[in-house]
């Protein structure tokens, strides 16, 4: 499979090549240059494979020869070492929990499997690559644990001072080795801008810089994985499936309608986002225009200028609105939901969670007749302060939070684009 820029379709790259840069060089995402078919009998009997079985169907066609199959099972494997749970919550309404992996929030699919291939392609090769990534919260951590001594790979992330939640804010400071964490004085736009201008820095082309956002193809197309399975369990019910995705970047959702246009009978999508809600007036009114970032409770979401909708826009152009539906709720409207869930379905989401369970609510009353899936992106005890106060109660600390609590905050603070160039010039 080769990939072309979303900017230049004449600029192409193998999945290697996309993978080890993350970004073309003229600034365009890299997107799959035809779209493979899965085999119709493979989905009608989807329900006898396994969870590695349907990921490495699913991811092949994709990275085509570029890792060998034994070695694209190896992977597949050990990214996928955790359960996805689906958890009915009403009627018709389920949570496909994706927080169960080592940071406890859904990035960690992405960061593992990408840490896998790079390993992979680097192994027996002298030449260092410098990860670069911009976190709103979970990427960093998902990263950092997912990189965290992988040889030949240093990893630098950038986050917004004090708009990461205190667990998340440790994922990213507390691990160490190959692990550098700057602290940025400003937004996570500011900090994915700091990234983006790195990459075309001429002054730093001798750095092997790639990215670890949503952007990079072995990031972003491992997401399918979770549509796939949300529909081997809910196949036999014989409905309708809408899946509701909290979106920020657009990455995860970018990724289930991948999943749906090569074979994956999903009826529907549902982007919900905050209060950032760009994607939601657009497709109301067809012209995008991003507004400064909104902080808000579902800070993994705070994104006002979303990567990869182009993506988006490329794999269903016209017939978009066919196929997704984009809502925007508030911080009230969040912790409301929090608490209806907790009290009314004894279901203790984030508040991420929480906007992608509005979402599907709000479609379904609209559209009955479906089956409805929300995805649950992190675990509830990385947004304690909101939660615990919403809810008065406290959420139990799993040992995987624990352990890293209890180390100690290394970040280098910076506050503009020369800051971050020293670093990486060292
Ligand atoms: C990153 C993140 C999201 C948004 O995912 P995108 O792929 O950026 O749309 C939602 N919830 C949580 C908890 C996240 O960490």
């Amino acid at each position: 499979m080769r990939y072309y820029s979303l900017n230049n379709h004449d600029i192409k790259a193998s999945f290697k090549e996309a993978a080890i840069t993350g970004i073309a060089r003229d600034k365009g995402l890299y997107f799959p240059e035809s779209i493979p078919h899965l085999d119709k009998d493979f989905i009608e009997n989807i329900e006898t494979y396994s969870h590695a079985e349907i990921a490495l169907k699913a991811i092949t066609p994709f990275v085509g020869d570029a890792i060998p199959q034994d070695e694209l099972k190896k992977i597949v494997e050990e990214t996928l070492s955790f359960d996805f749970p689906l958890i009915e919550v009403e009627k018709d309404v389920y949570s496909l929990e994706l927080f169960h992996g080592p940071t406890m929030a859904f990035k960690d699919v992405g960061a593992r499997f990408m840490s896998r291939c790079l390993n992979y392609f680097t192994k027996g090769e002298n030449k260092k690559i410098t990860i670069l990534v911009a976190t709103s919260g979970d990427t960093g951590g998902a990263v950092a644990s997912g990189f965290l001594g992988v040889e030949g790979i240093d990893v630098v992330i950038l986050y917004p001072s004090g708009k990461v939640s205190a667990v998340q804010e440790m994922q990213l400071t507390a691990l160490g080795q190959n692990i550098t964490a700057l602290e940025v004085s400003g937004t996570f736009d500011d900090c994915q801008d700091m990234v983006k201008q790195a990459f075309l820095d001429d002054e730093l082309k001798d750095v092997s810089l790639t990215s670890a956002n949503s952007i990079n193809i072995a990031r972003w197309l491992p997401q399918m994985f979770y549509y796939f399975f949300a529909y081997k369990e809910l196949k036999a019910k014989g409905k309708l499936l809408v899946i509701s995705v909290p979106s920020g970047n657009f990455g995860n959702i970018c990724a289930g309608m991948m999943a749906k246009k090569i074979g994956l009978p999903i009826s529907h999508f549902i982007a919900a986002t905050n209060a950032n809600d760009t994607v939601p007036r657009f497709m109301q009114t067809h012209e995008y225009t991003p507004q400064k970032t909104i902080e808000t409770l579902s800070n993994a979401m705070d994104v006002s200028n979303p990567s990869n909708f182009v993506r988006i826009l490329e794999l269903f152009g016209e017939s978009l609105k066919d196929e997704l539906t984009s809502y925007s709720f508030n911080d009230t409207q969040t912790l409301e939901t929090l608490k209806k869930l907790y009290t009314e379905n004894n279901y203790l989401a984030d508040p991420h969670g929480a906007v992608g369970y509005l979402g599907l609510k709000q479609f379904m009353q609209d559209n009955p007749g479906y089956t409805g899936v929300f995805l649950e992106t992190a675990h509830p005890v990385k947004f304690p302060e909101s939660i615990e106060k919403a809810l008065d109660i406290t959420i139990p600390v799993p040992e995987q939070i624990k352990s890293v609590m209890e180390g100690e905050k290394k970040s280098v603070k910076i506050s503009d684009y020369n800051g971050l160039k020293e670093i990486l010039k060292k």
